[in-house]
């Protein structure tokens, strides 16, 4: 089968690919797609496809990138439903409709994403949200809960592991009640003007 595999970061691909090996979906069949117009700020976008592409390369996958920074798109595209899980199906929604579209264009016999190995995930939302861009654009979504799958011992060690969801609401969400990350650290004095 070749499978175009939507990936929203190297932590949630590592938990995948046991789960692909599972499908029987070898070497040469499977190709990684990056498309996260969610994950703010740039910074924190570039460290998670860099480290996308060290995974990639360690296990021999080909990648496909659409590497936009998408902070206007994704503002745009959820204005008036920023919270928690309105904003999200958008999220979802716009991530497999273009994973749909370039299983389609690219001749794959399906596409699936890594989100589905998430526990902080809306899984029933992301499902919908496969199989809706699944029939939009004519082309199968291999949906599977991995949710159990975990990754290779010997990943986790070098595995960057994000701290966030992705967008720049779900880092205030994280971080809002926390002091612990502000500037200078308490109990530290404030240097002299
Ligand atoms: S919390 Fe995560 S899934 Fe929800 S909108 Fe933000 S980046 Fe997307």
């Amino acid at each position: 089968m070749k499978l175009l595999v939507h990936a929203c970061c190297a932590w949630c691909l590592g938990k995948a690919l046991p789960g692909l090996a599972k499908e029987g979906v070898g070497a040469g069949e499977a190709t990684v797609f990056w498309y996260n117009p969610n994950i703010h700020p740039l910074i924190e976008y570039r460290r998670r496809l860099k480290a996308l592409k060290m995974l990639c390369e360690r296990a021999r996958l080909p990648l496909e990138t659409e590497d936009e920074y998408g902070l206007v798109e994704f503002c745009r595209a959820i204005h008036g439903r920023e919270t928690v899980p309105g904003r999200c199906g958008i999220c979802y929604a716009m991530r497999m409709r273009r994973a749909a579209c370039t299983a389609k264009e690219g001749g794959y016999d399906a596409f699936t994403t890594t989100l589905l190995t998430s526990l902080q995930q809306h899984h029933e939302l992301l499902r919908a949200a496969g199989e809706a861009a699944a029939e939009e654009f004519g082309v199968a979504f291999l949906y599977r809960d991995w949710r159990g799958e975990t990754a290779d011992p010997a990943l986790l060690k070098w595995l960057y592991k994000q701290s966030y969801c992705g967008c720049v609401f779900s880092e205030y969400d994280r971080y809002r009640a926390t002091t612990t990350h502000l500037w200078p650290p308490s109990g530290r004095a404030r240097p002299a003007d």
